[in-house]
């Protein structure tokens, strides 16, 4: 089958590479689409997991092709997504129901090989998958494997966005697009903070009710000014940058909540400064979210199913594999707008 094969530090390149074989408890799917995602364009820099050769590719859609005898909900022919958060079963947090949260990092892309490639052999294909309804579309769900769900269990689960609060969303990335829908649906106030007019003409189509360009201004002030001089009950970070986490936190009202949702680089450089005081003086918090477990799939999946979430303005590009490269490399200008999902694995 064909393959992009990570090699090394940027050292990427379309080969023919064996079909992977479908384990006992597990699923082969044929990949009929892939998100391109940031933490893809990470590891090809190689700014973690320095794994090689590796198939990256953690967003991934298909159709079932096979089950080993041990899956018991799936069937060939079968429109399936696979949930970034792969899990195994076995341990503590996925016994507690974090699956996302699973010691053994069953991540495509990572713990096996992704879907940037024609076949998939996903393990634990039970817990692991999940039925795409009829009329959400591949490419809708691959948006909605990683980045989308990242958004919505943060926003909803995590952070538990009330009807009436305000909330700013800081970066409009696919993870910042669905935090603001998200909130938006939910009946808060929102606020999208981005660099560039083309993110932050998006984040309005999403829901946003107000936009502030971080580049003409300071958002902290701006977000201010909007609440008269309160802040906002939820910050989201949606991007890993260790400025706008303090930011973030900045914009916050008495009692608000940080929600961290972009991951930094790792060790001390990815270590944001926090004020202190103003933390217990106003009783805030800083909230981690990661992903979602799988069971927040199921209402997530019926809201788009509805007609509810529309998710379709957030796929702006779609591309073959042998373009996956040139993707990362606009990203480094940041040369992208919402999700661009490959579709195309013949070339
Ligand atoms: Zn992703
Ligand atoms: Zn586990």
């Amino acid at each position: 089958m064909k393959a992009m094969v990570l090699e090394g530090i940027e050292n990427y390149n379309l080969r023919e590479v064996p079909k992977p074989e479908c384990q006992p408890h597990g699923a082969l799917l044929k990949v009929m689409a892939n998100g391109i995602c940031r933490s893809d364009w990470h590891k090809w820099h190689g700014h973690y997991s320095k794994k090689y050769p590796m198939i990256l590719g953690h967003e991934i859609v298909g159709i079932v092709e096979e089950v080993g005898e041990l899956t018991t909900r799936f069937k060939p022919g079968d429109r399936v997504l696979v949930p970034v958060s792969g899990s195994d079963g076995t341990c503590d947090m996925c016994k507690a129901g974090h699956g996302n949260l699973c010691e053994s990092y069953l991540v495509p892309g990572i713990g096996y090989a992704g879907g940037f490639a024609e076949y998939v052999a996903v393990p634990y294909a039970d817990r692991n998958l999940e039925l795409l309804p009829d009329n959400v579309s591949f490419e809708e769900g691959a948006i909605l494997s990683c980045r989308y769900i990242t958004g919505f269990n943060g926003v909803v689960d995590i952070a538990k966005v009330k009807i009436g609060e305000w909330v700013a969303v800081y970066g409009c990335g696919g993870v910042g697009l669905a935090a603001i829908q998200t909130a938006h649906a939910m009946g808060a106030f929102v606020i999208a903070v981005a660099r560039k007019q083309s993110s932050l003409d998006m984040a309005k189509k999403m829901g946003a009710d107000y936009v502030i360009s971080a580049r003409e201004c300071d958002p902290v002030e701006k977000i201010k000014e909007i609440t008269n001089g309160r802040g906002v009950d939820v910050a989201v970070e949606s991007l890993g940058n260790k400025q706008v986490v303090v930011q973030c936190f900045n914009s916050l009202a008495k009692m608000g909540r940080l929600l961290q949702l972009g991951v930094t680089q790792d060790g001390p450089e990815g270590d944001a400064s926090i004020p202190i005081n103003p933390l217990v003086q106003g009783e805030l918090q800083i909230l981690g979210s990661l992903s979602g477990p799988i069971q927040s799939f199921k209402p997530l999946l019926e809201l788009v199913a509805a007609g509810k979430l529309d998710i379709k303005p957030m796929l702006t590009e779609t591309v073959a594999l042998s373009q996956v490269e040139d993707v990362f490399k606009r990203m480094d200008k940041g040369d992208t707008l919402g999700v661009i999902v490959c579709n195309d694995f013949t070339h």
